[in-house]
């Protein structure tokens, strides 16, 4: 592919912004087509908690994610950097905690971790805290957990915040003249010859589509996820905290400004319609159990979307196809494996290779 090479990105959230503006910078001229607008809402990314936490998801995905997402929590600060405006990202690590009638689950996640950890030892052990271990690492906390478990180098970052400051940047490259951008147009795959019009040139098609490209793509479905944003002053939570639960397992992400975002639940179903009540009283109560100041929050922001999945829950960049890449099945980790998965696709753009996707395990799908 060379930088005349006239591309076209489907799909305007997470990773088809961030695709774009690597092509970008690599001299491309690039087309971007997203079904929705420029704010990113009709994105699962705009709805997400955006934890980059490698070690806690091990307990419920495979070595590959795990992988992607170590790359990613590196990648993040320079990807970062890069743009043209702030974007919270904070790596102090996360706090596990639980009420004594969970304490069973929690040994099982425990356990969990301590499988992965034996696996890949450059991951964090779990340390195990006692009640004066919490309080000195939240203060807030103080009196309320008699043990916890800390993963010291888990992140996170303001997903909203990213999604403005990637589409600042493609504004920038939009007036020099290198990219045209086309909100609130659905386009299929079948809508681009593989010529570019007039050009002779080859067409580049990238599907960054998610949930979107589902008439494409049988296996993927939607993973229903319902989220809180919370401004809730009086609390002061410093990092994201996951209370373990039989039922639901919930995280609370601390951004910028006393904004909380309170997530989320997991629903086997393909439904992005408002959140239900029975979500918001679990989500609510167990917030509350965790910290009472949670009572005097506002709710700020109440999102649903769907995460996009396929079939194995895992994801997959198919190059199967002359001229087309798919990226796709992010699922419930998009931000923590999107820079491995971007990494992955320019290796291929720029080489052909596979070296770095056979390092990660992620599966790729090819002629
Ligand atoms: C509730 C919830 C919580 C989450 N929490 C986390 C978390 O804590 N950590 C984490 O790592 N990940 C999290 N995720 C997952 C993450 O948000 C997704 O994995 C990620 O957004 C997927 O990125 P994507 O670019 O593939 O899809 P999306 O971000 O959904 O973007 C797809 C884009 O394609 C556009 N589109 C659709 N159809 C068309 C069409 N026909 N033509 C043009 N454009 C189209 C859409 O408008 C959208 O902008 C969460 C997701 C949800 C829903």
């Amino acid at each position: 592919m060379t930088p005349t090479t006239h591309t076209v990105i489907l799909g305007a959230g997470l990773m088809g912004r961030l695709l774009s503006l690597a092509l970008l910078e690599r001299g491309h001229r690039v087309d971007l087509y997203d079904a929705h607008g420029a704010d990113a809402k009709g994105s699962a990314a705009w709805v997400a908690a955006a934890m980059l936490a490698p070690m806690a998801e091990s307990a419920i995905t495979e070595m590959s994610v795990v992988q992607m997402g170590r790359h990613g929590l590196l990648r993040w600060p320079k990807l970062i950097d890069a743009l043209p405006e702030p974007v919270f990202f904070q790596q102090k690590g996360s706090l596990i905690l639980w009420h004594a009638p969970d304490r069973h689950e929690a040994r099982r996640f425990h356990q969990l971790m301590d499988q992965t950890h034996a696996r890949e030892p450059s991951l964090d052990k779990a340390q195990v805290l006692n009640a004066q271990e919490i309080e000195a690492l939240e203060p807030t906390l103080a009196q309320r957990f008699q043990k916890g478990l800390f993963l010291p180098s888990e992140g996170q970052l303001d997903n909203q915040q990213l999604l403005m400051a990637l589409g600042r940047a493609l504004y920038h490259h939009e007036a020099k003249g290198a990219l045209s951008l086309h909100w609130h147009e659905a386009r299929s795959l079948e809508d681009f010859a593989l010529n570019a019009p007039g050009s002779g040139k080859a067409i580049r098609l990238f599907d960054c589509r998610g949930l979107g490209a589902k008439a494409q793509w049988a296996a993927l479905r939607g993973v229903r996820g319902e989220v809180i944003r919370l401004h809730a002053p009086g609390v002061d939570l410093l990092r994201p905290t996951r209370l373990i639960h039989p039922r639901y397992p919930l995280y609370i992400a601390p951004k910028e400004n006393d904004l909380y975002v309170i997530g989320a639940t997991e629903i086997e179903v393909e439904d992005s319609s408002e959140a239900s009540v029975r979500s918001t009283l679990e989500l609510l109560s167990a917030v509350y159990s965790l910290h009472p100041g949670f009572a005097e929050g506002r709710i700020v922001q109440m999102n649903t979307q769907n995460r996009p999945t396929l079939t194995d829950n895992l994801p997959c960049m198919d190059v199967s196809r002359p001229s087309v890449m798919k990226l796709n099945g992010l699922y419930r980790h998009g931000f923590l494996i999107a820079p491995a998965m971007l990494d992955c696709a320019l290796e291929w753009v720029d080489s052909q290779s596979l070296a770095l996707s056979e390092t990660f395990g992620l599966k790729v799908l090819l002629p």
